[in-house]
């Protein structure tokens, strides 16, 4: 058994290591002690071996895309499966064995190869370790569930350094936590079998209005969105005041024509400046709802570049009432910078209809998700966008209940409680049954019981 770090070991001083430190939230500066990228299964149980005998603090890291940065840690050793990011399909099964390195667009792309997908969110870079660890939500979610919940197995390094595999015949409850539990607690994911879905056009839309619709608009696309016709997962885009306009987009599963019949409630709303409803392959809605842009017939990725942000958000479990609507408005009408937004994602449908103790994500009975979100680039401007975002979230608490693992939120001293609910103690359970010296421990990770 080695105890040497393998793999491409990069430390301060190394070309590329001031790359290799840094994540997409430009908030975050850390000067980790190596950051070790892996090519292979040994060479992550290497570093977990080696970083317990040598006394240093670890993290795991996959698509660089934790709001807070917990994949980071000064003077740590970064865990960094990026290169495992092999796909291979078995069509007699109907599963894909996914490595853990590989981020959302190019997974859609290897799966649309086959003519399946699995469910998933739009940001062309966000890992599908992270997605899948704390959930996964986006716009097959109403259909087929969440990320999570077509993981069969996941293979696992654990703080031992040794592999193994968890599915519902061996270590059943890790599958369980690895369902939603988060990210970066148990062990370090190195592969996942997917339950794969046959996919091939779908309908999608886009309708915008004018800012002063918001408070109709969000009302009728509230009492809508968690009951329409569950081929459909719709979502809000409400965006501050300074830009005059709202927006709702989704995607169906189904004929255009009867798309544009689920659609009349909000096309009856306010007054649409745009409507925008087309049949397109899988893969190409992923491209627009991923921001690509289609240049002399191909699209093209607009590389993404480090921002600073800081989100938040709550599930929405009953219809939102005027007064918070009120507040809504007021917050988007006060915003820092035009970039400032409010995310409704839709859920109910499948992803209701799992019980809440089936996996750990917890938060089923939920009607939709509301994340608020800014970005902005001058350090300076720093301290009026975590005031926003964190008022806007205590503002609305009374009308939310709990939080979204997958977007956390360092501000929040009950987040135990708003990620897990009801699982928390279970999680805790099997945190100390397989990491009971709490190795994999950052600023959020699950306390062993
Ligand atoms: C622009 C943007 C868009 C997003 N859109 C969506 C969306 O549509 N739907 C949605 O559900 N979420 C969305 N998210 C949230 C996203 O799911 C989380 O940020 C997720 O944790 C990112 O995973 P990652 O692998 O990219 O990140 P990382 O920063 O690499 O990791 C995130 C967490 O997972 C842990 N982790 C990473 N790799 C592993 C591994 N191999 N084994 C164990 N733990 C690991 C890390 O330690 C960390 O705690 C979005 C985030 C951003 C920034």
């Amino acid at each position: 058994m080695t105890t040497m770090l393998t793999g491409s070991v990069v430390r301060p001083g190394d070309p590329g290591y001031e790359e290799a430190r840094l994540n997409i939230n430009a908030r975050f500066s850390k000067y980790p002690a190596a950051i070790v990228f892996c090519e292979h299964v040994e060479d992550v149980a290497n570093a977990v071996r080696w970083s317990r005998k040598n006394g240093y603090p670890l993290r795991v890291r996959s698509g660089r895309h934790c709001y807070e940065d917990f994949t980071l840690a000064d003077g740590g050793i970064v865990i960094d499966v990026s290169p495992m990011n092999d796909v291979r399909f078995d069509p007699a099964s109907g599963t894909a064995v996914v490595q853990t390195g590989i981020r959302q667009l190019s997974l859609y792309e290897a799966l649309w190869r086959e003519g399946v997908t699995i469910p998933g969110g739009t940001c062309p870079w966000v890992g599908i370790a992270g997605l899948t660890l704390g959930g996964g939500l986006g716009f097959l979610s109403r259909l087929l569930g969440l990320a999570c919940d077509q993981l069969l197995e996941v293979e696992m390094v654990l703080a031992g350094g040794q592999v193994i595999r968890a599915n519902d015949r061996q270590y059943a409850d890790l599958l369980w936590a690895s369902r939603g539990g988060g990210g970066g607690n148990f062990g370090i994911a190195t592969s996942f079998t997917f339950r794969a879905h046959p996919v091939s056009e779908v309908a999608i839309y886009r309708i915008a209005w004018p800012w002063g619709d918001l408070p109709q608009l969000l009302n009728v696309w509230q009492h809508w969105a968690p009951s329409v016709d569950e081929r459909l997962t719709p979502s809000l885009v409400l965006s501050a005041s300074s830009n005059d306009y709202c927006s709702s987009s989704g995607l169906f599963l189904g004929p255009e024509r009867r798309l544009r019949e689920l659609l009349a409630p909000l096309l009856g709303t306010g007054t649409p400046l745009e409507t925008e409803i087309m049949t397109v392959p899988y893969l190409e809605a992923m491209y627009r709802f991923g921001g690509l842009r289609k240049e002399q017939s191909q699209w093209q990725m607009i590389p993404e570049r480090r921002y600073r942000f800081k989100n938040s958000g709550g599930f929405v479990y009953r219809p939102l009432p005027p007064q918070a609507i009120s507040t809504i408005a007021a917050f988007l009408d006060a915003a820092p910078s035009p970039l400032c937004m409010i995310v409704f994602e839709g859920m109910g449908g499948r992803l209701g209809r799992i019980p809440a103790h089936a996996t750990a994500f917890v938060h089923r009975q939920a009607s939709f998700h509301m994340q608020y979100i800014t970005q902005w680039d001058d350090p300076a401007a720093d301290e009026p966008h975590l005031r926003w975002a964190e008022s806007i979230r205590k503002a609305l608490l009374p009308y939310t209940f709990g939080q979204y693992v997958n977007y956390p939120n360092v501000f929040d001293p009950d987040w135990a409680h708003a990620y897990y609910g009801s699982n928390l103690n279970a999680l805790r359970r099997i945190k100390r049954k397989y990491d009971p010296d709490n190795v994999f421990r950052f600023a959020q990770s699950i306390p062993p019981l």
